[in-house]
């Protein structure tokens, strides 16, 4: 387990407790006292294995995404391991435990997941809920002393954004957003050539994300506003953290924005589109369903253009230039290079690729998005 405030402070209270049993255990303090001769160096401590030094993740809530893309690329990643599970279904977990050796200590429900803070094996925990409950179980995992992973997106607001935000800090524990694009290699290729202005300046930008799928039911989280279904949340946000990373800009204001909505209480938007406008002028153009079918990150600037087609599948993502550049390599798992990058951002104590601040500036952008498709009037974008 990796050093939290919360954790010194339990370490800080075992030692004292440790040094004192010392004290009153004359055996070991002789045995401790044998100095070695000169000649028979005393053996190194042997180095810690692969496996000791790799971070122990537990992941909360074992929906489908938990199920079919995180913990499979959990064993395929170089610094963490899957060792704890937290749910609000407890009968989900002898499967799971069966699959991947969780033991049983490691285990806990949602209502007694603060006990998790005295276990040492857990220095993450990966909160995969629905997005209206992502900033009640991140702020408990920083108030238990845990490194936070959330997924996307951050949260409903961005107050709720800064609450997991000051959480995280008040625990001195990382936080991470699960923006898996930002750890592709052909992305991250993009990326560069936006930083070094390869292709000269930008000059306008379109994001689309959307896939042809039926209306989510009204039952089912992805089918309710206020649990933060729909396209704009789920699908959108990641054509606005695409043009976030595309143009390293902040867009100023949302320009314009309709929203096709569910005819019914609660109902969520099916298809979004917007505008955005940048500080120096510039427009970007951005699209996102759940019932059309788009996938493309595309940047023009004065000396041609680059894009990414499909900017964000879990596989086959593809970059090209108007010059004929292919970027590249393709991944075998997004993933499991996300999480590596992210346990090594806390085993080094440097700052994540996506950290809660860009999470929250994205939620902000999709706020001013649904204000404006509300109001029909362009909304400046709170910085
Ligand atoms: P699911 O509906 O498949 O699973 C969500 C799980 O959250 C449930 O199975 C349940 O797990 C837990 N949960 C906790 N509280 C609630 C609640 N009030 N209502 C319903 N479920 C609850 O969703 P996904 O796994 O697809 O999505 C979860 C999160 O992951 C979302 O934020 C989503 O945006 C994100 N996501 C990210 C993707 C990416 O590519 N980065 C892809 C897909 C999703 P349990 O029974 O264990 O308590």
């Amino acid at each position: 387990m990796l050093p939290t405030k919360a954790s010194r402070r339990r370490f800080l209270r075992q030692s004292t407790t440790a040094a004192t049993g010392l004290l009153l255990a004359p055996g070991l303090v002789a045995c401790g006292a044998r100095s070695a001769p000169a000649t028979d160096p005393a053996p190194a401590s042997p180095p810690p294995s692969a496996d000791d030094r790799k971070l122990g993740v537990a992941l909360l809530g074992l929906g489908g995404y938990a199920k079919g893309q995180i913990a499979p690329a959990l064993q395929l990643t170089q610094h963490c391991e899957l060792r704890g599970l937290i749910t609000g279904s407890p009968d989900k977990l002898p499967e799971w435990q069966d699959r991947y050796g969780v033991a049983d200590e490691n285990c806990y429900t949602y209502d007694r997941m603060e006990d998790i803070a005295d276990n040492d094996a857990i220095d993450i925990i990966y909160v995969i809920t629905p997005t209206a409950t992502h900033r009640d179980f991140a702020v408990r995992a920083a108030a238990a002393g845990k490194h936070v992973w959330c997924e996307k997106p951050m949260a409903m607001t961005p107050a709720q954004c800064q609450e997991i935000i000051d959480a995280c800090t008040e625990q001195g524990v990382q936080l991470a957003i699960g923006y898996r694009m930002l750890h592709e290699p052909n992305t991250r290729q993009l990326i560069q050539l936006t930083k070094d202005r390869t292709y000269g300046a930008l000059t306008s930008a379109r994001s689309y994300a959307g896939y042809a799928g039926s209306p989510p039911p009204a039952d089912y989280w992805r089918g309710q506003r206020d649990m933060g279904g729909g396209a704009l949340y789920d699908m959108g946000v990641y054509t606005v953290n695409g043009l976030r990373y595309g143009t390293q800009l902040s867009p100023a204001a949302v320009v314009r924005a309709t929203q096709q909505r569910q005819d019914r209480p609660n109902g969520v938007d099916l298809t979004t589109t917007y505008t955005l406008r940048y500080p120096d002028g510039m427009l970007a153009e951005g699209k996102t369903s759940v019932v059309e079918k788009y996938n493309e990150l595309h940047i023009e600037a004065e000396n041609g253009w680059y894009e990414m087609q499909p900017m964000q599948p879990y596989q086959g993502v593809k970059g090209k230039t108007s010059d004929g550049k292919v970027l590249g390599p393709p991944v075998p798992n997004q993933q499991s290079l996300q999480m590596d990058d992210d346990a090594l951002a806390i085993r080094n104590g440097t700052q994540p690729i996506a950290p809660g601040s860009m999470g929250k500036a994205d939620i902000a952008v999709i706020r001013a998005i649904i204000e404006s498709a509300e109001t029909g009037k362009e909304v400046q974008i709170a910085s």
